[in-house]
């Protein structure tokens, strides 16, 4: 049987602000067989979602997102945020609670014809995601599935993400 994540997802009150409750992966990260299993129970949603590309955005979603692409034998489309990536780019700013943020993807990163699953460790609001997924279809290609190590189920953040179906590991 599987284990339960909760167990290695330590929730830290009033970080990085008061009211926050931040769920702290690294003690995941630092169990081992702990890790590879969550990676291959994400690599399975990410297959059943029919992915040929996996996108994430920085940096938490690349520490998800680049093994289950490996994984999966697929490749891996970094989503970045500004000044970082060396050629021509798509980028989306979205709301944050307090301003706003954006988001950036080689513009030959996907295309027309891929299905792509995308990537985080958490979903919150569901701001990043929907940002994620704004760029990937800006790119042409198809958004199969949005895969999550554990969803705040409180925000709602699906609701945002414009019926891409969600697979998260871990819900509070
Ligand atoms: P959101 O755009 O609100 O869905 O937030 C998603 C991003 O913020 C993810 O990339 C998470 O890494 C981070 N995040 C949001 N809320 C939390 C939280 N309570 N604990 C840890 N990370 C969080």
């Amino acid at each position: 049987m599987s284990r339960d994540f909760r167990d290695l997802i330590h929730v830290v009150p009033d970080f990085p602000k008061p009211g926050i409750s931040f769920k702290d992966i690294t003690p995941l990260l630092a169990d081992g067989p702990a890790f590879a299993d969550c990676i291959d129970r994400m690599a399975t949603a990410v297959k059943a979602f029919g992915a040929d590309m996996v996108a994430a955005p920085e940096s938490r979603g690349f520490l998800f997102g680049v093994p289950v692409a490996m994984k999966l034998g697929i490749g891996f489309a970094p989503i970045r945020k500004k000044g970082k990536l060396p050629r021509k780019t798509r980028s989306i700013t979205y709301a944050l609670e307090y301003g706003t943020d954006t988001l950036f993807i080689h513009e030959d990163a996907v295309g027309p014809g891929q299905k792509v699953v995308v990537i985080d460790d958490v979903l919150a609001t569901g701001g990043t995601m929907a940002a994620c997924i704004g760029l990937v279809r800006d790119c042409g290609a198809d958004v199969t599935g949005a895969a999550f190590l554990m969803e705040l189920g409180f925000l709602d953040g699906r609701s945002k993400l414009g019926g891409v179906p969600v697979h998260a590991l871990v819900a509070y």
